[in-house]
């Protein structure tokens, strides 16, 4: 078994300290969220870093669902933005931009409202563009079609509550579907660019599929229609990446 191999312990002891820098517990059952002790514990892996990734697809190609206009901009104007400003702030404010990004957001009460701003927008957007590609499989599988039905009764029931959470926010922000202290799978939304990871949300959990509600996500093909962006947001939903995502949490 995983925890009596002492090999493996090192090795995730080691990695713990020298590629993220805190302590996890290296037991099979670690949770990067303990409930009861409102404790963070974060993922080895994925991790995001505070600059952009390079979109993984072409601007054109999510055109079934949101055209390259909107994706050139949004990527290399609004998330450049924000990914440019985290720097600035974690320059300002002292934090180590070797360290995964999910560190500052655990604590970013204790930073500034720049800070909170950016690097919720900057983790957001690069879950954003993964979250998303031109060959959408429409519908999960395995583990993670299980869990969404057990949690929400069907994937079309799913849909419907994930889909309403976005319409429902008011103003600029995210719906989520994240996996809570209790490892279940809920879904909920965010204001701003704050996001489940954060000290500060009223959801708290590891998110696995984000939405962006922001006007700038869809407002030249849609214009107020923000109900018909989000129907055909989901024909471009990178199932692959969501599932991969949902299984990489401790
Ligand atoms: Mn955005």
């Amino acid at each position: 078994m995983e925890k009596n191999n002492p090999s493996r312990r090192k090795f995730i002891a080691d990695s713990s300290k020298t590629v993220l820098g805190i302590t996890l517990a290296a037991t099979a059952t670690a949770s990067w969220l303990d409930s009861r002790a409102g404790e963070l514990r974060l993922p080895t892996n994925p991790f995001t870093g505070f600059t952009q990734d390079p979109l993984p697809y072409a601007y054109n190609s999510l055109e079934k669902a949101i055209d390259a206009t909107t994706m050139e901009i949004h990527y290399t104007k609004h998330a450049a933005g924000y990914a440019t400003n985290v720097q600035d702030a974690a320059k300002a404010e002292g934090v180590d931009t070797s360290k995964p990004l999910e560190e500052v957001l655990a604590k970013v009460s204790k930073y500034t409202m720049k800070m909170r701003n950016n690097a919720g927008g900057h983790f957001n957007h690069e879950l954003f563009w993964k979250s998303l590609s031109p060959t959408g499989s429409g519908k999960p599988s395995g583990k993670l079609l299980t869990a969404i039905e057990s949690s929400f009764n069907s994937f079309d029931s799913f849909k419907t509550q994930f889909s309403d959470a976005g319409k429902n926010r008011f103003g600029s922000g995210w719906a989520w579907l994240f996996i809570d202290g209790d490892k279940k799978l809920r879904i909920g939304s965010t204001p701003n660019q704050d996001n489940p990871l954060m000290d500060i949300s009223e959801i708290k959990g590891f998110p696995v599929l984000g939405l962006d509600v922001w006007e700038h996500a869809y407002y030249l093909r849609y214009q107020n229609k923000r109900p018909d962006y989000i129907t055909a947001w989901w024909s471009v939903v990178n199932w692959d990446f969501i599932q991969n995502r949902f299984a990489s949490q401790p």
